[in-house]
């Protein structure tokens, strides 16, 4: 965009690298935060900085968190003999509004794919083990998606948690294969979460 002044190309091209947008909605926000107030323009800005700045991983279960530990880890009224483990923060959002989970969670911060070269030691599977060998728990919940890679994901985990004296179970598949978690509704979460099954 050599016809743009320089601060709006380079505007455009951040935006361009976001997921999902291309050239042309690049320039359609652009040019719409040009046109909104300045307050609401620079409101995003300062969304993004303190989302950077100001959000961390938990540093029991890795989701996102503004402190050591997040709300969820850090509220006495959750049961810690129940783990519910999901590859990712918003998969742990979506699970919650269903309020029907009760217990603990460990984020994976992804899944195991080797096609994209990501292997175990790229998620946090160590913690979580360490976390089931000094633990408390009597079940771990596998959550991740219903997808090959999610079951893959399951399997790698569930195996190396035979050893201890947990039982493993997995979401119904209410969620339908292929299907992810982050696009379930509220209902369908509840109906996987209930019927949950031994794996
Ligand atoms: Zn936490």
């Amino acid at each position: 965009m050599s016809n743009h002044a320089g601060a709006v190309s380079e505007l455009v091209e951040q935006l361009g690298r976001l997921p999902g947008i291309g050239r042309k909605s690049a320039e359609r926000l652009a040019f719409h935060l040009l046109r909104v107030s300045e307050h609401e323009a620079l409101g995003l800005a300062d969304a993004i900085r303190r989302v950077r700045k100001d959000v961390r991983y938990c540093s029991a279960c890795f989701n996102l968190s503004e402190s050591e530990l997040c709300t969820i880890c850090a509220d006495p009224s959750r049961d810690r003999t129940r783990l519910c483990i999901v590859e990712q923060p918003r998969d742990l959002m979506s699970l919650e509004q269903s309020s029907v989970f009760r217990g603990v969670y460990h984020v994976l911060l992804g899944r195991i794919a080797p096609l994209d070269g990501i292997g175990p030691d790229q998620l946090t599977i160590d913690p979580l083990v360490e976390r089931v060998r000094k633990g408390k728990f009597v079940e771990v919940i596998m959550a991740t998606n219903p997808t090959v890679e999610g079951d893959g994901t399951s399997l790698y985990i569930s195996n190396l948690l035979s050893e201890y004296p947990v039982e493993i179970t997995r979401l119904a598949r209410g969620i339908t294969a292929g299907s992810v978690l982050e696009y379930a509704n509220r209902e369908m979460i509840a109906d996987a979460l209930t019927g949950r099954q031994k794996l």
